[in-house]
């Protein structure tokens, strides 16, 4: 008869039927009517089959019933959800089973202390190991704390599972067949054991074949075919006085397991160590752990996501230093500049006049005045195919107009030797009669085959050059040598001679300029100001002329181009290896929570929550995805940083290339191995987390 609300267990005509797919439903428990009290020794005993399991998964909140109500600690339990049963479980109910069901990657004390992970209790961890150490030293097992459980004896491994089973202090220890493993004597001492817990006041049930056990308890429940065929009071034997008495001096005080004491400094040092190691071991153990145990399998499934990542970063690494480079490299070469000129083969074509030119003197200003504000536009004026002679050689050669101090600057042109000009030297009425040397023309016109370079009567400047042979005709004096410059458009620049426009004006060369250089201001599209002045020169020769241009910038956009697409290429290959990887991943971890099917069981009888199982999948898969893209992000670094050298060693263009750890491809990085972890862990860990607990513990 149930009567007081206080009672454990209440179970109303409770029936369970075990319902499969391919096979007949099959009725394993029938019109159950029991109630437990706190306190009771209980024994539920019956043949082989006879559904003694059945009722304890229902009794361990691990299976609901079929059919009437099961009240757990006064509260239905088919009115509660998953989480609350799972946290019901782990508060009120400690299990030891048959088979001890220890974690084997834990450490006993870890093992001890795993339903601590789940519980929901405000107890610190230091209480929670506090306990465990208490625990330990009731049941013996002092020595063991930090040995795995596979250097135990059955009997230790069958007292290590009554410590975790107690350590949530539980109302009710539920004991399936708990000495159907051990050897006799070992069994005594567990039934001993189990006798003192409830002579403690802890309520027992057991379940068991085996009459020995049943004697035990204070109360025997027999089933046969899934119903309750007696129920009765019994008179437990008693231990000797003898062994009773020596089963107290080795477990104690019997309040230990509950009242904290007063350690010494060096338990509290194991306790503060074992809480540090406790905390990381529950995280990542298992990950290592099985990456310990299938090392090949893992490195083999960890290589693709971690070549995966890798290229992707030395894609990013090497596309972005590049592209940075040569925009430098093109910045000096003037990529801002463009050229517009007259378009002679359309004109052609189309049958157009030839164009005369723009004048430099009077057409030229006019229409920079019209381009204020937008940029400017400078005409190049030059001689070609001029006899240049110095004292000792001669060659045959061009001038190069200059416009001003400021184009100077701008084309780079730097001394090694001497002055630039002076701006009042660019001046129209000045048309000062000098020249400033390239490199190479220098050496031209002023080397000697004697190898008296260092001597004072070589330098060239100050030396006057003769130009003739061109519409420009007269003497020069040089001013200046240049440094030596590299030039995509132009190989020959080291042989310039640059001279002001003004002076090639005054010396003959026509002002008449078909061809003119367009500079924007900072901000203003180089391409976008040719064409406008295009337009203007359009608009100034009433369109009757065809114009063309050329913009160093199109052709940095065309390399740009090029590299975005090399660059996506590589980020599909990368991306597909981190695909790749990424299945492998999924796969291995899908076998790994294959592997770990009891585990699971284990971990949500102690009271886990399909969360907590969850989430413990995920971490791994994305621990192993983050420690792969780690591993890939250090190859992507060392490749990148030894491709960048050999770039360095082999091209003098990429002289300024050097490795920069590039905090986008890091960033990248990161996200492509978190998101492959989260991704392909996720189908993983809900498999683990949808786990009968049942049918879990039943895998071997
Ligand atoms: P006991 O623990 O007393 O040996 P069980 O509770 O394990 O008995 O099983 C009771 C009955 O239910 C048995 O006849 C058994 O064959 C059946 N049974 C147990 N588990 C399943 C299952 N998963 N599917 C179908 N029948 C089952
Ligand atoms: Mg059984």
């Amino acid at each position: 008869m149930p009567q007081a609300s206080s009672a454990l267990f209440e179970l109303e005509r409770v029936g369970y039927t075990y319902e499969a797919i391919n096979t007949p439903a099959f009725d394993a428990l029938t019109d159950i009517n029991l109630t437990i009290q706190p306190g009771e020794f209980v024994a539920i005993t019956g043949a082989s089959g006879s559904g003694k399991s059945t009722l304890m998964h229902l009794l361990g909140l691990m299976a609901e019933p079929s059919r009437g109500t099961l009240k757990v600690v006064t509260q239905n339990v088919s009115k509660l959800d998953a989480n609350a049963q799972a946290d019901l479980r782990n508060k009120t109910i400690g299990f030891l089973f048959q088979q001890f069901f220890l974690l084997p990657q834990l450490t006993v004390l870890e093992n001890i202390l795993l339903p601590t992970e789940y519980s929901r209790q405000a107890n610190s961890r230091s209480e929670w190991l506090s306990r465990a150490e208490l625990l330990l030293e009731k049941f013996d097992l002092v020595e063991q704390g930090h040995k795995k459980p596979s250097r135990l004896s059955g009997g230790q491994r069958q007292r290590v599972a009554l410590c975790r089973a107690l350590i949530m202090n539980p109302d009710v220890l539920m004991c399936d067949e708990p000495t159907g493993a051990l050897d006799s004597a070992t069994a005594q001492e567990v039934l001993k054991t189990l006798v003192e817990l409830n002579a403690e006041g802890r309520t027992i049930v057991v379940i068991t074949h085996d009459p020995e056990v049943a004697r035990c308890a204070k109360r025997v429940i027999r089933i046969s075919d899934g119903r309750i065929t007696s129920d009765e009071e019994i008179r437990p034997i008693k231990f000797g006085e003898k062994e009773a008495q020596l089963a107290n001096s080795s477990t104690g005080n019997k309040a230990s397991a509950t009242t904290p004491r007063i350690h010494s400094s060096a338990k509290i040092m194991s306790v503060a160590y074992a809480q540090i190691k406790h905390s990381a071991a529950q995280m990542f153990v298992p990950t290592f752990e099985s990456l310990a145990t299938q090392r090949l399998r893992t490195v083999l499934t960890m290589t693709g996501l971690l070549l995966g990542v890798a290229s992707i970063f030395i894609m990013l690494t090497l596309t972005g230093q590049v592209s940075r480079v040569f925009s430098e490299f093109f910045e000096t070469q003037g990529a801002r500049k463009a050229f517009v000129s007259f378009d002679g083969r359309q004109a052609e074509k189309t049958g157009a006049p030839q164009w005369r030119g723009m004048h430099v003197l009077h057409d030229l200003p006019k229409l920079n005045e019209q381009l204020i504000k937008l940029g400017r536009i400078d005409p190049l004026v030059s001689a070609e195919d001029c006899k240049i002679l110095s004292s000792s050689n001669n060659f045959q050669g061009g001038l190069n107009g200059m416009n001003s101090l400021q184009e100077a600057q701008e084309n780079n042109l730097q001394v090694s030797n001497g002055r630039l000009p002076m701006p009042h030297e660019f001046e129209e009425s000045s048309g000062a009669r000098i020249a400033l040397l390239g490199s190479d023309a220098a050496v031209k016109l002023f080397s000697t085959s004697s190898g008296k370079k260092n001597s004072k009567e070589q330098t060239p400047v100050g030396q006057s050059i003769t130009v003739r042979g061109c519409n420009f005709e007269g003497i020069l004096t040089v001013v200046g040598v240049l440094k030596p410059q590299d030039s995509l458009m132009d190989r020959g620049i080291n042989s310039n001679i640059y001279v002001p426009s003004n002076t090639l004006l005054t010396g003959g060369v026509s002002p008449y300029n078909r061809r003119v250089v367009t500079v924007p201001n900072r901000g203003i599209s180089p391409t976008w100001f040719a064409q406008y002045v295009i337009g203007k020169l359009k608009i100034m020769t009433d369109n009757r002329f065809p114009f063309r241009f050329f913009a160093a910038e199109q052709e940095l956009e065309k390399f740009n181009l090029m590299l975005s697409i090399l660059t996506g290429l590589t980020l599909v290959i990368g991306a597909l290896c981190t695909l790749i990887g990424g299945i492998g991943v999924m796969n291995i971890m899908l076998v790994n929570v294959h592997e770990r099917i009891q585990e699971v069981g284990i971990r949500k009888a102690v009271g886990a929550r399909d969360a907590n199982i969850r989430s413990q999948f995920l971490l791994e898969s994305t621990g192993l995805c983050l420690l792969s893209g780690a591993l890939g992000t250090f190859v992507g670094i060392a490749v990148s940083a030894i491709a960048l050298k050999i770039a360095q060693n082999f091209l003098p263009q990429a002289a300024s290339l050097s490795f920069h750890l590039d905090i986008v491809a890091l960033i990248v990085a990161l996200i492509v191995s978190l998101g492959a972890g989260l991704i392909f862990g996720t189908w993983p860990a809900r498999r683990a987390a949808a786990l009968d607990i049942v049918d879990a513990l039943k895998q071997e």
